[in-house]
């Protein structure tokens, strides 16, 4: 979008879940398209955007990732402040990522808006061969909890681009 475009809302949404699960190549995938195999660490950049349009209103999606800071309670406060949205995240490959996602849960519902819309996804399923968290757990799961839930791949591009519209369409639809 040109710049000097109108922009009717900026929705804040935030990325979490453990360390080295995809957050940061899922957002690049959504903000520019891009992925990379050998990602490291996130470091300095808060967050990056882009400008979506949804019922013809343009919505600017300020997506958050963490610095680093998936350790347990790391998490600062600052980060969560004026989320709409979060993008929950686990490794389909890694069980444990996807046994640690109630703590984040929590932490996150500690933190945030009543109205927070969550998505839990399930990244990296272009690796099937090695699916330790069967996609039937996550979505009895995210019934339970209320929460949206997809499986992604950043590296191919599957969903990433779905998983973002559905918040901020649902965001945009508590607002107005
Ligand atoms: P973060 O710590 O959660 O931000 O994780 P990163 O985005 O840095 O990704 C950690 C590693 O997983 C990197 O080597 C990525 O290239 C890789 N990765 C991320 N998403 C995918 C995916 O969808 N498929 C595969 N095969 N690898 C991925
Ligand atoms: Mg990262």
């Amino acid at each position: 979008m040109a710049s000097g475009d109108r922009i009717d809302y900026v929705f804040k949404v935030v990325l979490i879940g453990d360390s080295a699960v995809g957050k940061s190549q899922i957002l690049s995938r959504f903000a520019r398209d891009e992925f990379s195999l050998d990602s490291k660490a996130t470091i300095g950049v808060e967050f990056q955007t882009r400008t979506v349009l949804i019922e013809h209103k343009s919505v600017k999606a300020q997506i958050w990732d963490t610095a680093g800071q998936e350790r347990y309670r790391a998490v600062t406060s600052a980060y969560y402040r004026g989320a709409l949205g979060a993008m929950l995240v686990y490794d389909i490959t890694k069980r444990q990522t996807f046994e640690h996602i109630p703590r984040w849960l929590e932490e996150l519902r500690g933190h945030a808006d009543k109205n927070l819309v969550i998505m839990l996804i399930g990244n990296k399923t272009d690796l099937e061969d090695d699916r330790a968290v069967p996609m039937e757990d996550a979505k009895e799961f995210a019934q339970k909890e209320g929460l949206f839930f997809l499986e992604t791949s950043a590296l191919q591009a599957v969903n990433v681009e779905m998983a973002f519209l559905t918040v901020l369409t649902e965001i945009f639809n508590i607002i107005n």
